[in-house]
């Protein structure tokens, strides 16, 4: 198996109980068929405890929540299950958590999601550029997913030079995001026109329209102070992020252009909400974003065929009039 993943990903460390947040909350957990038969069939009282915590929601199991907590949860946030018999008894979702994991073929990418306060943190405060490794393990090939083995090397080395425009320092943000609408259309073909004046008011009523976890992101969302500044850094962050997470998924219909304009409106919206607030505060929304947005099926697949349209105030050139309002 080839895993890639950020060469600082070993460098992870989950806050645990001083975790300002918890991926244990708010989200549903879903549980693998084989993780919830193990653990329904432990002993004593934890395995009591988890036969009441495991339920069943349009056939798949979950662990039930209170409070939008996960009953798993101690009043430190820790994890009874992980306390008493270690990460070995987590099922797939927790073990995993807070990485996403996508499967190309016999290839894995790996990355820590930005919706983690551990994670975050470190990933933005580098100055670096970020930069990426590929092992080869001995672990067995057993999540092989069909793909089309030209188009995904296509799109690898495509990705190659998105994150490298996304990393060209001597490019300002906007001609950044510029290039990367470029390479899309050069990619998926070239887009139909925007009429439209004004785009980002639909932008940012669009994401008002989606579901919302968190009472800040709804606010955020409402933003009062004028359009100023979002780190570059941040910003050079996010695109590198989302391009990782993201780009390649246009192998399974052969459209990369939607997930590159998704990548580009995400930088915009930043823009939008978090211009002119201070690094610790943009830094929470970029997080926000994460959690509320790419941790949601729904929302986000709501986004993408948004970033289907080909003309209009979603196609490239309504983001290119996006970049006119905001940079
Ligand atoms: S969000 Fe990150 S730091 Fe917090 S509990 Fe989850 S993995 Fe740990």
């Amino acid at each position: 198996m080839r895993i890639t993943k950020p060469v600082w990903d070993s460098e992870f460390r989950c806050l645990a109980s001083a975790c300002p947040d918890t991926c244990c909350a708010l989200w549903e957990i879903p549980v693998d068929e084989d993780s919830a038969a193990r653990l329904r069939a432990m002993d004593g009282a934890l395995g009591a405890r988890l036969r009441e915590a495991l339920v069943q929601v349009d056939g798949e199991w979950q662990f039930a929540r209170k409070d939008g907590r996960c009953v798993m949860l101690n009043a430190e946030n820790l994890c009874d299950l992980y306390a008493q018999c270690g990460e070995g008894s987590l099922c797939r979702t927790c073990h995993l958590h807070p990485r996403f994991v996508e499967q190309y073929g016999g290839r894995r990418e790996v990355m820590a999601g930005l919706s983690c306060p551990a994670w975050i943190e470190s990933y933005l405060r580098r100055t670096e550029p970020v930069a990426f490794v590929t092992e080869e393990t001995d672990e067995p090939i057993c999540d092989y997913t069909d793909i089309d083995a030209a188009l995904f090397f296509r799109l690898l080395k495509a990705r190659e030079t998105a994150i490298a425009i996304a990393q060209t320092r001597a490019l300002s943000i906007r001609e950044r995001l510029e290039q990367l609408l470029a390479l899309g259309e050069e990619l998926g073909g070239a887009e139909g026109e925007c009429r439209q004046q004004r785009v980002l008011p639909t932008y940012l009523s669009k994401l008002r329209s989606l579901e919302i976890l968190m009472p800040q992101w709804r606010a955020a969302l409402h933003p009062s102070t004028p359009v100023g500044a979002v780190s570059p850094l941040y910003l050079e962050k996010v695109l590198v992020y989302d391009l990782f997470r993201f780009f390649l998924k246009g192998v399974y219909d052969g459209r990369v252009l939607p997930w590159i304009k998704l990548t580009v409106f995400h930088a915009l919206v930043l823009c939008a909400i978090a211009g002119g607030k201070s690094e610790c505060e943009q830094a929470e929304l970029i997080r926000l974003y994460s959690k509320e947005i790419e941790h949601n099926a729904e929302n986000l697949a709501s986004l993408h065929r948004a970033f289907l349209r080909r003309s209009g105030r979603y196609s490239a050139d309504g983001l290119r009039k996006a970049i006119e309002e905001v940079l």
